[in-house]
């Protein structure tokens, strides 16, 4: 046996190889592997061809027929290798918006191969017998003229879309055709060495390793579903940034009418129990809200902990006062019992903080009836950190031993025959497990079923030496007087406006409302006198960010103190608006406490 053919027999194994390992992997059904599959395939049928030839050519004098039939066949073979392949660099290398051309360009392939074939079939093959046999004459050279026609279509095709390239892996393609011009460029000069076959198997294998593996395009495929996944968690997360912020609006309305309401002494008191009601019901709204909104960003990985400076002993006043506001009159004992040794001012996220311990707070709250909740706030110091231990233990329903893993899962509810008239989302616990694991921290459960919990936590804090925030607590709950200072007012919503303008006309305050701005801008260029500016972040067209920005430019001596104003009030909020240049920032639903810690503190200086 001759070197070529031994080559041959070789190539044939890998074909029958691959095609035995393409069709048995599983593989995704797209036009790119079909064109493929039927590439390995022909490429095998033309080995086959090629050996037979070798047999027949060695007895062409004998059998000058068969010879005759197995040659055409085999310049058939080459013809179709090389459209198909032309045809699959034509398919990758326009993308979808380009359909238009690729579908042109497959129908003239069409027309060019039909043609072709039909001229390899009619026209005369001749075959010489220097030196070996090998075939010529016009069948022959319409093989190599459809050939250089392919190959100049190919490299047109990858050379337009340059810029796939890289993307798309070309490298096996620029062999094929690079090596395939050096062989036919020999082949001709040596008509008997056929080795363009071979090449092509050769080809077929490194595509195989480098674009067609379904391995490969299983990875691609899947990074595809990823890409819109994320996109898709993305846009949930953005419609329920939203929606909190289109809840909000109408709810910043109906507390602050509820709380004006119940400062009217014309109110009968009976009513204003009814409006206790509904701002209950509106805060246990804005809670939910809230928890969705929370949940969505922890999920999109877009929750930042804000690190800053607080004192420990507000942090924990903040909490023994809600909670007491929650117990309300039920029959239930409050015991604190807080650490004196712990630092006074900790660096660290004290919104999340506060936040961890009023969900588990809240949750003692609820599922107690009677009996006595504790707080127990320690800690355990090390060098410059801070470990805080917070437990809440409670004398509750208590939970079940099987329950307790599902407690930190998200929307999880449990027990809730016996629960099923206590409110909640079941999101508390998800949020609050996320949140101490961002911080770096650990919580643990304790719980006998019907005598009680036990929620600890333990998360570290910095311990600052030199605080930069002033250590004694600033009491900023009331406003003593009446204050006859004038603000300007910016929201491009109609009812805020009114809510905030009677709020701050309460206190005797001149107010000038503006719904956009431009308009808050043009009253500053004016040279109108303000004391203070509260400026809504949420508008169309100029951000409240923007206008702070524009008024800083624009405004060479610019120095009255402007707050953010915004419904988008998750917590972290604050350090962000201060970052951005206000100087403070007060979340809509108005809180009365922080409006007058607001006004003492920009309005009432003096007071
Ligand atoms: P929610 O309270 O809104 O239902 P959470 O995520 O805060 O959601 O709590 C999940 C579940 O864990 C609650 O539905 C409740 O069954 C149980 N649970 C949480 N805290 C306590 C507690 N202190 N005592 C008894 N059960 C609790």
């Amino acid at each position: 046996m001759s070197g070529t053919s031994l080559l041959i027999l070789g190539s044939m194994v890998y074909s029958i190889g691959l095609i035995i390992v393409y069709f048995t992997k599983p593989h995704i059904n797209t036009t790119e592997n079909r064109i493929f599959s039927i590439l390995i395939v022909t490429n095998l049928i033309g080995l086959l061809l090629e050996f037979i030839n070798y047999f027949t050519v060695l007895n062409i004098t004998t059998i000058p027929f068969a010879n005759y039939v197995v040659s055409k066949f085999y310049l058939i073979y080459l013809l179709s290798f090389i459209v198909i392949f032309t045809y699959y660099v034509i398919y990758i290398s326009y993308k979808e918006q380009m359909d238009e051309v690729r579908k042109k360009l497959i129908k003239l392939m069409i027309i060019f191969y039909w043609v072709s074939l039909l001229m390899v079939i009619l026209l005369p093959i001749e075959f010489a017998n220097e030196n070996g046999v090998y075939s010529y004459g016009y069948s022959v050279n319409i093989v190599y003229i459809a050939s250089a026609v392919c190959i100049l279509l190919c490299l047109g095709s990858m050379m337009y879309n340059f810029r796939n390239i890289r993307d798309k892996k070309y490298f096996p393609l620029f062999i094929f055709l690079g090596l395939g011009v050096i062989v036919m460029l020999i082949q001709s000069r040596y008509p008997k060495y056929t080795l363009l076959t071979s090449l092509e198997t050769f080809v077929v294998y490194l595509m195989y390793f480098t674009i067609e593996n379904p391995d490969v395009k299983l990875i691609e495929q899947l990074n595809i579903a990823k890409d819109s996944a994320e996109k898709a968690n993305a846009a949930k997360t953005d419609f329920l940034s939203n929606m909190s912020h289109e809840i909000r609006t109408p709810l910043n309305a109906i507390v602050g009418f509820s709380n004006l309401l119940l400062e009217n002494k014309d109110v009968p008191l009976d009513a204003k129990d009814e409006v206790k009601d509904i701002i209950m019901a509106s805060d246990n709204l804005l809670e939910i809200v809230n928890g969705i909104l929370d949940i969505s960003k922890i999920e999109a990985d877009r929750l930042e902990i804000i690190n800053s400076e607080y004192l420990t002993d507000k942090v924990f006043k903040e909490l023994i006062a809600l909670t007491k506001g929650r117990l309300g009159d039920k029959p239930i004992e409050f015991k604190v019992n807080i650490d004196p040794s712990i630092p006074k001012v900790l660096y660290g996220d004290n919104q999340r903080l506060k936040q961890i311990c009023v969900n588990i707070l809240t949750n003692a709250v609820k599922y107690t009836k009677e009996g006595s909740i504790e707080l127990k706030v320690s800690s355990v110091l090390k060098k410059d950190i801070c470990r805080l231990i917070i437990s809440v233990e409670d004398t509750g329903i208590g939970i079940k031993k099987e329950n307790i893993e599902k407690l930190f899962n998200r929307f999880e509810r449990l027990d809730l025959e016996n629960n099923i008239t206590i409110e909640g989302t079941g999101l508390g616990l998800a949020i609050t497990k996320k949140l101490v694991d961002l911080m770096g921290g650990t919580i643990v459960v304790q719980s006998v079923f019907g005598q009680g919990s036990k929620f600890s936590v333990s998360i570290d804090q910095r311990i600052v030496l030199n605080p930069t925030i002033k250590v004694e607590e600033e009491v900023v709950t009331e406003v003593k007087t009446k204050i006859h200072k004038k603000v300007l007012l910016v929201d491009d919503n109609k009812i805020n406006l009114k809510v905030a303008e009677r709020l701050l006309s309460a206190y005797g305050i001149e107010v000038v409302s503006v719904e956009s701005g431009f308009l808050c801008l043009e009253k500053l260029h004016n040279k109108e006198n303000f004391d203070l500016i509260l400026l809504d972040d949420m508008m169309p067209k100029m951000s409240g960010v923007e206008t702070l920005q524009k008024m800083k430019e624009e405004l060479s001596d610019f120095d009255i103190p402007v707050i953010a104003l915004t419904a988008n009030a998750i917590t972290g909020m604050r350090e962000k608006y201060l970052k951005d240049g206000f100087d403070d920032y007060l979340a809509k639903p108005i809180n009365k406490e922080e409006l007058n810690r607001i006004i003492n503190t920009f309005l009432n200086k003096e007071g």
